[in-house]
């Protein structure tokens, strides 16, 4: 289903809904000053998207408020904070690289990932992830308790509904990690390196 879901048009589509909605309610919302937020979306180059597609994934949405200038990003599908790789790679290809259980073993990525980038992904799950605010709340209600060493592949499966349904829940459970740069920091200045 990996390879399916990599090379999907439908879903491409469905995730970059998914962030145009996001967006609307982070703008809707506006600035903390009550300022209205204009459009000030950052450029992407995200690998792991076929060309035909790319379009869709050439900005992250975000905006900038029209009085204290603030900048507020939306919560993101589509991108895993500043990551290279779209938010869908990370999770299929650490899924598979886990390589804990038979859901993760029947996964089969089209888009090939450094090894050295797998295992810096495995790290960030193993020890950033769990640290992030969002695991050590809401990942703490998920019964049976999920084992770090099986991330994420061991989270996609306690999302319910065919691949789509829960790859793209999983993508929008991590919505809050998409907007906490700090979370992301480190292993971002070793992506962009390698
Ligand atoms: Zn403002």
């Amino acid at each position: 289903m990996c390879h399916a879901l990599e090379q999907d048009p439908r879903f491409f589509t469905l995730l970059l809904q998914i962030d145009r909605e996001l967006a609307a309610l982070t703008q809707a919302g506006g600035c903390a000053c009550s300022g209205r937020l204009h459009c000030a979306d950052y450029p992407r180059k995200p690998r792991g998207v076929a060309a035909e597609w790319r379009a869709g994934f050439e900005r992250r949405f975000s905006f900038c408020c029209s009085v204290c200038r603030k900048r507020t990003t939306a919560e993101s599908v589509r991108f895993l904070g500043r990551r290279v790789y779209l938010a869908l790679v990370v999770v299929l290809s650490s899924s598979r690289h886990a390589g804990s259980n038979s859901g993760a073993a029947a996964v089969r990525c089209a888009v090939a990932v450094p090894l050295r980038t797998l295992e810096r992904w495995r790290s960030w799950w193993q020890e950033a992830f769990i640290a992030t605010p969002l695991w050590r709340g809401a990942g703490g209600s998920f019964m049976p308790p999920l084992d770090a060493v099986g991330l994420p592949a061991n989270l996609l499966e306690r999302f319910v509904g065919d691949a789509v349904a829960r790859l793209s829940g999983l993508l929008r459970w991590l919505g809050p990690l998409t907007v906490r740069a700090a979370d992301l920091a480190a292993e971002l200045t070793a992506e962009h390196a390698a």
